[in-house]
Parts: C-alpha cells; sequence; structure tokens
C-alpha cells in the first residue's frame, strides 16, 4: 500500500488527506503548528469546490459553521453604509462574499474530522528529503527518520517542501504590494450580518490606500487590516513587531480603527502577511508535488476553492494511477492548468480599486459601486469569478475502489 507524507494540516492537506484515505493510502500529515490552529480569516467554497465538498458528504457540517456573513457594506467614517453588495446578488460563487463563508480554522477542523486513519505529527517540520529508487527518505525536526513513497508539500505560499524538494530557480513568489492583517476584534457596532469596510486614502508612508474591515463570526466580531506598501522586512516569528508595523499604518485613523487596534495589541490569534503569486511551471518533481497555495496562492478569494479542488484531483489521479507518481502528477498538473489559470487575475480594478490611494477615488469607488449594483451586467465589475469558479469538468472518481474514510 502506498504511503504519502503530506507536509501543512490547513486546508490542502487534510483535504488530500481525506481523499487519499478513501482510495486506501496510508497518509501521515506533518504541520509546523503545536495544533490545529483555530479561528483564521473567513474563506470562501465556490464553485466546483462545492461540489467536491459535497462529495466529501461535509456540506451540512460546513453549513453549521457558516461566520454568518451575508454582504458587505463600504462605510464612511460614521458607519454610514456608501454602498453594498449583498452576498444574493452575484450567486451562490460569484461576489466578494460567497454562499458558503466559512472561518479557515473551522474548515480545516471539518476535513480532519472527515477522516480516519491519518497520522498527525504537530510541531514538526520536514528538514530534508531524499529520493531513492524505491521511496523517498524523510528527516524531520523532532520525529525519527522515516521512508515513505510520496510527500505532498500542502504547507502554503512559503511552501518549505517547495524550497527543499525543487531546484532553485523554478518557482518564484512576485510580491503584490498588499499587507494585510487578521484578528480577532472588538466593535461597538451591530454588524448584523454585514462585513463593512471603511476605506481610508495613503498616508503613514503607505504606497495606495489603506482599509478597515469588520466582519461577524459566531457571535463576534474578525478585524482585519489592508495597505499598500513596498517591499517590508519583518521577522515571521516576532508577532509584537508586526502589529508595531500595523499600528504606525493606522495610526490616527478615525472610524473604528482605534478600537480595532487596541484589541489587535491583545489578540493572540493576530496574522500578518504580504499577498502574493506563486509563479512555477511544474509543479512536481520527482516523488514530491504540490498542492493548494504551496503551488496556485494569488488568486481573489479562490485559494481555498483551487485548494480543495486540488486535493480531490491529486488523490484521484494517484488512485486512478495505481500510485505511480509518474503518470498522476502530471496528469493533475494538466487537469488543474486552464481552471487555475482563468482564477489566477488580479484584483478587479487592480490595487487601486482595492485601495484607492485619495479620498476623492474613495467617494469615485463607492459612487461606481453603488451604480454598478443597479445594472444588469453588474457581475463583471467582480472580473468574471462566477465563471472562472466553475472553469473545471470535475474528472469522475466514482468507480475507483474506495474504502470507508470516517467509521465513527
Ligand atoms: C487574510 C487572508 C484572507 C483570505 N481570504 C480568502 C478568501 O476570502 N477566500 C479564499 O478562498 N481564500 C482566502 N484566503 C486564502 C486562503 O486562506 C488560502 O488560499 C488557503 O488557506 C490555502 O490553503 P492551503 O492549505 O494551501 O495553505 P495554508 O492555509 O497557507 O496552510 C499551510 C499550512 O502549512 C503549515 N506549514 C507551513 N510551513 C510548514 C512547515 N515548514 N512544516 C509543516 N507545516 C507547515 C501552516 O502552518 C499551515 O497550516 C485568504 C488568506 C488570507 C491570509
Amino acid at each position: 500500500m502506498t504511503h504519502v507524507l503530506i507536509s501543512g494540516a490547513s486546508i490542502a492537506g487534510p483535504a488530500l488527506a481525506y481523499w487519499l484515505r478513501r482510495y486506501g493510502t496510508d497518509v501521515t500529515v506533518v504541520e509546523r503548528a503545536p495544533a490545529p490552529r483555530a479561528g483564521g480569516q473567513g474563506i470562501d467554497v465556490r464553485g466546483a469546490a462545492r461540489t467536491v465538498v459535497e462529495r466529501m458528504g461535509v456540506m451540512e457540517p460546513i453549513r453549521a459553521a457558516h461566520t454568518g456573513v451575508h454582504g458587505m457594506a463600504y462605510v464612511d467614517s460614521r458607519s454610514r453604509r456608501m454602498a453594498e453588495m449583498s452576498s444574493e446578488a452575484f450567486g451562490d460563487s460569484g461576489g466578494v462574499i460567497a454562499d458558503i463563508e466559512i472561518l479557515r480554522g473551522d474548515l480545516m477542523r471539518i476535513f480532519i474530522d472527515a477522516a480516519d486513519g491519518v497520522e498527525y505529527l504537530f510541531d514538526d517540520t520536514i528538514t530534508a528529503l531524499s529520493e531513492t529508487a524505491g521511496g523517498i527518505d524523510v528527516t524531520f525536526e523532532h520525529a525519527a527518520p522515516r521512508r515513505f513513497d510520496l510527500a505532498v508539500g500542502a504547507d502554503g505560499i512559503y511552501s518549505a517542501t517547495r524550497r527543499i524538494a525543487f531546484p532553485a530557480g523554478s518557482w518564484r513568489i512576485v510580491d503584490s504590494g498588499i499587507y494585510r492583517a487578521v484578528f480577532t476584534a472588538a466593535t461597538s457596532l451591530d454588524l448584523d450580518g454585514w462585513e463593512l469596510m471603511y476605506s481610508m486614502p495613503a498616508g503613514n508612508g503607505t504606497t495606495a490606500g489603506r482599509n478597515a474591515m469588520l466582519y461577524p463570526a459566531h457571535g463576534g466580531a474578525r478585524g482585519m487590516f489592508h495597505f499598500a506598501s513596498g517591499p517590508i522586512e519583518y521577522d515571521r516569528r516576532d508577532i509584537e513587531a508586526q502589529k508595531r508595523i500595523v499600528a504606525g499604518v493606522f495610526a490616527g485613523a478615525d472610524w473604528e480603527v482605534p478600537r480595532m487596534l487596541e484589541s489587535m495589541w491583545r489578540a493572540d490569534d493576530f496574522y500578518f502577511d504580504g499577498a502574493g503569486t506563486v509563479r512555477m511551471d511544474t509543479w512536481h518533481h520527482g516523488r514530491v508535488a504540490l498542492v493548494g497555495d504551496a503551488c496556485t496562492a494569488g488568486s481573489v478569494g479562490m485559494g481555498t476553492s483551487m485548494a480543495i479542488v486540488g486535493a480531490y484531483i491529486l488523490a484521484g489521479e494517484l488512485a486512478r494511477a495505481g500510485g505511480d507518481h509518474r503518470v498522476a502528477y502530471p496528469a493533475y498538473q494538466d487537469a488543474m492548468r486552464d481552471y487555475v489559470a482563468a482564477n489566477l487575475k488580479p484584483l478587479p480594478g487592480g490595487t487601486k480599486g482595492f485601495l484607492p490611494a485619495t479620498e476623492r477615488g474613495i467617494r469615485l469607488r463607492n459612487t461606481l459601486m453603488r451604480w454598478m449594483m443597479r445594472l444588469p451586467g453588474k457581475s463583471l465589475m467582480m472580473g468574471g469569478i462566477d465563471k472562472a469558479v466553475n472553469a473545471i469538468d470535475l474528472p469522475d472518481y466514482s468507480t475507483l475502489p474506495r474504502t470507508t474514510v470516517n467509521t465513527s
């Protein structure tokens, strides 16, 4: 029986583990975090990815964990709504907020719980991979060295698997110039199921505008900041230093920002990152393949869906090829190619549309949005997400031999 090592237990990793178990494969998942990380940002499951989660039989718990967000509004400093986009206005998958919006930690937990028999190694990471004729020898930071048949990097945009296993120069990360922070936030506002976005012009050293967002989640609120900047050097493990960067960029801002900054300092689930796109021609090298953000990061609101669809196809192709990675890996990438290309598009309106740099630009964007929401062709302003989310004919693997993956 094939034994696959997966690095990363967020969305792509546990989804892949589920499907591999379903085809009778042994699976070990190694995750750097000490335990499954709860919370996280609100993410959307769109188009073909909805079909995959239906095939996994987990639509019910996903619906039960819905964040409760049913629209997004641009607000002014007095929280008056300048433009509104309800999730229904664009169908189930085509808007800023999809019909299925769930916290990343909740979706991860649902995927982990969906499959029995997966071995999870938390608080560990791969340190070396060495391929031999019969398998792949892996050393870990903590666990004893082991041999697997195959290894898959589902460890996100800064994938360690990619760095270790792929030749230098075969991949690169293109910086978008947009930084974001997410955390549990306090607010005095009644969000009533709406995500609110307050835009501010450039300031405090940013290269374009800034915005602050609040959205409801499980009776509380999550806060998010975005800003545009030239490259910022920071230590990924130094959370306090990252909070200082954000506090500097938003110092002196009005609306709910001072309250959000206060809760940011207290938050133990703070996340800060620059958004980027992974560019690489080939997602596999020898016995190692990549899935999710490790190879497809860079979309607008489609990262989760591409991770789910990628996991489904990678596992299906491996099962179809009887575990022969030389057949399965190229078939997986071929099946994903057009879908990923359709979804790796820049933000509609570019950085300036998302983060207008002046008060005038913000007013203009809000007015435009208000008008477009009244037009029949309003989905055009979403840059065709509604079509891109379904730009794949999901292969049917239902005739492949299967095992029961959840006995509970
Ligand atoms: C602020 C923000 C907002 C977003 N909004 C949306 C949205 O609205 N819709 C949407 O679809 N997507 C959104 N995304 C993107 C979405 O979160 C990702 O596309 C999705 O989570 C990809 O899943 P993944 O499993 O491939 O990677 P990730 O979720 O990045 O997970 C990678 C995992 O690997 C682990 N890991 C990293 N390094 C190692 C290592 N060396 N060893 C072991 N484990 C390691 C990490 O701890 C993590 O658990 C957003 C992302 C962010 C940051």
